[in-house]
């Protein structure tokens, strides 16, 4: 035995005084999203160890207990390792494969996807989970021809995505974030354990020594909110009145950027009030030309000094009138009623005030107050300049950057709500209205945002755009800007099977994942062949209403035939949703492989600069492991897709390496997947031609590309014209314009003019008239989650949430065996009060019921959440089984997913079931399901309900030697 008492280190593995060669190598982490730099301690070929890489520009060297427990992933039993096919006559999920090669995989694959490609190539369907090569999986789409393509966002945040993109033009996260470097005051809402994890942590640490105060608003204290100042807890789903709360108060005490506002944002411009086709948009200029289709800037604003109309681009923006109602004089809008879009939002919010908001939040009108007094003192009083010269799109000199030192950030917590669309532009117009966007201090953006509002990227909004063996029309997923931009048919009905982008949910931008096996299985709005998943979870915590899904996936018609015809499933892991595959494809893990984060993705980029990063392999693929990336290269290249075939229809990429470096995305373009040492020399950076070397030269510089800007493109890049300029020739924009901030949202109002039948075009049918102008507001508003019109609150009067656990990022990794020694199981957590009225004791058994389903775990009482919440770890539950765990293990018996608990439909009048999401994007309502809790009898067993088994996939994966914890002892 090693002496554990002696102050020699145990195990060092950098040292020479272990036997064997040792070597370092340097990738991206990918235990969870965050993709820190990490270096990788080999011995003997072997890896012994991982840390943080000190030089990584992200993570700085810091690691977490997940980033290096990415050992034991390499270890898992749970590897697959083989390609596998169901065995004919056997039901889905009762893991019954025979191995087959890659050559027979292929062929199959093959025959299929050509057959459908030539047919209908809307019957395959290709939705991916958390992944980081969404650029690739939705180009295989889009050159395969089917709009049925979506990844994971329409479950996770795209409330947050598409709210921020389509008011400010960034988000927060890859996209932008909080300035804790400069800010005073930050303020976190709705944000898990350790979103955005590594860098946060290293930021807030920072961001505290200096002295900066921290709240967290959440109806949970853990993770960052546990060292937060000051915690304000707040129940689920309020916090849009919170915020419309904030803004009233903001405007009544006349506490915003009055300069801001009417130089960046549309809250000057005069909207037509009069009834009639113009109601509810901006009046235009018809002498004037328009300087893009979807935000004209040929709009007026009132000169309160002259008091007459102005154009609104060329006028002196301080004369202009924030509040006020007008009649247009004599030309051509004579006699129009107009008010200026601020006027509309003053109006609003007029009765949100605090009391009205600490009503449905919680809070206290007097904290609701005092906030708004914080936010407003860390804005103005402590504002500070720096002196960076700068020019505005208009020809403006700028001698210095304002710095408004008040940052927030926020994330699923208002987002995985049917009403977040709503709450998160309400965020993002209150920072806005702070002036805080792009501004040293508060919300800064990272490339290659900020974009237009909306990026000018459109959907497949016609059935012409689908054609047999045909590239799509347009891309799979965008942002519509108007009803035409739909993706439904003549008749109005969805054309994409997960009815995104359908006037159930017009915006959604990210698809709806969580409705694709439910509507497939009832062919509505059609029957499909093949659905393709990548690394999600469907059979279990990846999807709502879990039992019934995985029935659905074994649904059968009256022939006996699959309902879903044929279900691929590609992962690293032998999960619960691999047992009801027809055909596994097994990935390899992220140490195996190339990988990029894409500047055409979701790339690592800092507020300075562009950064991407790429992933090397530090190991030899297990087994017949194949990289997801190298089987859709395969797939392309054998289907003959256009971008993957040459000329005289060879094949155009040796592999996925090859066409990291060589694929452009147009030809000559210089713009590819990877931004760095591009150029025949590797001497350019964001554009150049292809580079053969390019990945040996990330590799040999910590598989990241650090482009930093000139200090001027730092800040104001929504206006910048100096960035504008740079963005627009490196690819990161289309166009040079500036980008107005929305906070009146004309685009919003046109879905509800047509909704209300005020405008030509497409027309919502008739029972989604109502949904359509209710939700559409160009204004943010508070409304209850949709879940609650349909619940008896006073059986239900809890709110019931998750989040994941620090130390595992989802279901991958709950059968690591370092993290399972953290937590093997979950609890539900209660206030003590709360769980005292129910008679339930710390530690005991109980039942948690919604209108949905039931489930028995154990209970564990807790201050740390507010008493009308009830909150646990997602994906630590797991089927008895699945993941190679010990049939009986802590996580089958005392484990437990919430998710059995919720509904992935709502009853709607009309055509009775709809998605449970938000009407406007389609985010999946995670956070909206009511619960009650009452004890489990005495006699009860004690193990959680329900209980369900998947078998091990035993024949196809692998059998890893045990790593030893001491340095010399491997076995
Ligand atoms: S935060 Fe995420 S990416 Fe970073 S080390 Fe931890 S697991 Fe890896």
């Amino acid at each position: 035995m090693p002496n554990t008492s002696s102050n020699t280190p145990l195990h060092d593995p950098t040292g020479g005084t272990v036997p064997g060669a040792t070597e370092i190598k340097t990738t991206t982490c990918y235990m969870c999203a965050c993709r820190c730099g990490i270096r990788v301690h080999l011995r003997d070929g072997e890896i012994r160890y991982i840390d943080g890489n000190p030089e990584h520009p992200l993570n700085q060297g810091v690691i977490c207990a997940k980033g290096s427990s990415g050992i034991m992933k390499q270890k898992s039993p749970a590897r697959l390792t083989r390609p596998l096919r169901r065995i004919a006559g056997r039901d889905r999920g009762e893991s019954a494969f025979e191995e087959i090669s890659w050559e027979e995989a292929f062929a199959l694959l093959e025959k299929r996807l050509a057959h459908i490609r030539a047919t209908d190539p809307k019957r395959f369907a290709l939705f991916t989970g958390r992944d980081q090569m969404q650029a690739l999986t939705g180009l295989f789409a889009r050159q395969f021809g089917t709009p049925n393509y979506a990844a994971h966002g329409g479950f996770c945040s795209v409330n947050m995505a598409a709210g921020m993109i389509y008011t400010i033009g960034g988000s927060f996260w890859e996209f932008g974030g909080p300035d804790l470097e400069r800010a005073k005051l930050f303020v976190m809402l709705g944000t898990a354990e350790d979103h955005h994890s590594n860098p946060m942590k290293v930021a807030l640490s920072k961001f505290k020594r200096s002295g900066g105060r921290f709240i967290s608003i959440n109806p949970i204290r853990t993770g960052y909110s546990a060292i937060a100042d000051e915690w304000i807890p707040i129940r689920p789903g309020t916090d849009g009145a919170l915020l419309l709360a904030l803004i009233h108060e903001l405007i009544q005490d006349d506490r915003i950027d009055h300069e801001f506002l009417k130089k960046f944002s549309n809250s000057p411009d005069l909207v037509c009030l009069d009834d009639s086709a113009e109601n509810g948009l901006f009046l235009r200029d018809p002498q004037r030309e328009a300087v893009n289709e979807d935000l004209p800037q040929n709009k007026y604003a009132w000169d309160q000094v002259r008091n007459v109309p102005v154009q609104r681009e060329t006028d002196q923006t301080e004369h202009f009138a924030l509040t006020g109602e007008f009649v247009m004089p004599a030309g051509p809008h004579h006699g129009k009623r107009v008010a200026t879009a601020f006027e509309l939002l003053r109006r609003e919010v007029e009765a949100c005030t605090p009391e009205w908001a600490g009503s449905i939040t919680g809070i206290s009108p007097s904290r609701i107050r005092l906030l708004a007094k914080e936010l407003a003192h860390a804005a103005f009083e402590q504002a500070f300049e720096l002196p960076i010269a700068w020019t505005d799109a208009w020809g403006g000199h700028h001698d210095a950057v304002i710095g408004r030192p008040v940052a927030f950030h926020a994330m699923r917590g208002l987002a995985a709500h049917s009403n977040g669309f709503q709450t998160v532009r309400a965020l993002a117009i209150l920072m806005s209205l702070l002036g805080t966007i792009d501004r040293p201090g508060g919300f800064r953006h990272k490339a290659p945002y900020p974009r237009q509002t909306p990026p000018r990227v459109r959907n497949v909004s016609d059935e012409t755009q689908i054609k047999p063996n045909t590239p799509l029309g347009a891309a799979p997923l965008g942002f519509p800007a108007r009803p035409e931009d739909l993706c439904v048919n003549a008749n109005g009905q969805p054309i994409r099977l997960d009815k995104a982008f359908s006037w159930e949910h017009p915006l959604s931008a990210h698809g709806l994942m969580h409705n694709v096996i439910t509507n497939a299985v009832h062919q509505d709005p059609y029957a499909i062949d093949t659905l393709m998943i990548f690394m999600a979870n469907m059979a279990w915590n990846s999807t709502m209403n879990t039992t019934s899904i995985r029935a659905l996936l074994n649904a059968k018609d009256a022939e006996g035939n699959f309902k879903i015809p044929f279900l691929v499933v590609c992962d690293a892991f032998d999960s619960e949703m691999v047992s009801f595959a027809d055909l596994v494809l097994p990935d390899t893990t992220y140490l195996e492989r190339h990988d990029c984060m894409s500047i055409l993705d979701r790339p690592i980029s800092e507020f300075d600069g562009p950064v991407d990063a790429v992933r090397v392999p530090i190991v030899p693929p297990q087994g017949e492991c194949k990289p997801f990336q190298e089987v859709l290269i395969e797939l392309a290249s054998r289907l003959k897709f256009p971008a993957f075939t040459t000329a005289d229809g060879g094949r155009k990429f040796k592999d996925y390496p090859d066409f990291i470096v060589h694929y452009e995305t147009a030809p000559g373009s210089g713009i590819g997947f990877l931004s760095g040492w591009r150029g025949p020399n590797g001497d350019q950076s964001l554009r150049g031609e292809p580079n053969p070397k390019q990945w040996e030269m990330y590799a040999s510089n910590n598989c990241v590309h650090h482009y930093e800007m000139p200090i001027e493109h730092h800040y104001m890049r929504n206006w910048n014209r100096g960035y504008m300029k740079f963005a627009k020739e490196m690819g990161l924009r289309q166009k040079e314009d500036p980008i107005q901030i929305a906070i009146y949202s004309e685009i919003l109002q046109h879905f509800r003019q047509s909704a209300s039948g005020q405008r030509p075009g497409r027309q919502p049918p008739d029972h989604l008239r109502s949904r359509v102008a209710t939700y559409f507001n160009p204004l943010p508003f508070w409304y209850a989650p949709l879940e609650y019109g349909a619940t008896a609150l006073a059986d239900y009067p809890l709110n019931a949430v998750t989040q994941r656990p620090m130390a595992m990022y989802h279901s991958w990794d709950s059968q690591n065996a370092w993290l399972r020694q953290i937590h093997s199981h979950n609890y539900l957590f209660i206030n003590p009060i709360t769980a005292k009225n129910a008679g339930i004791e710390d530690g005991g058994w109980l039942w948690v019921e919604s209108q949905w389903g039931k489930v028995r775990c154990m209970g564990r009482t807790s201050e740390a959440v507010e008493p009308g919440t009830v909150w646990t770890w997602n994906a630590i539950g797991k089927s008895d089984g699945a993941w190679h765990l010990q049939s009986g293990a802590d996580e089958a018996r005392k484990g437990f997913l919430l998710n059995h608990l919720i509904s992935e439909e709502l009853p709607l009048e009309g055509t009775g079931r709809i998605s449970n999401s938000d009407p406007i994007t389609g985010q999946a309502g995670w956070y909206d399901v009511r619960v009650r809790i009452r004890p489990a009898a005495g006699d009860e067993p004690e193990i959680t309900y329900p209980q369900s088994h998947t078998p091990s996939t035993t024949a196809a994966t692998s059998t890893p030697t045990e790593l030893a914890y001491f340095a010399g002892s491997l076995k």
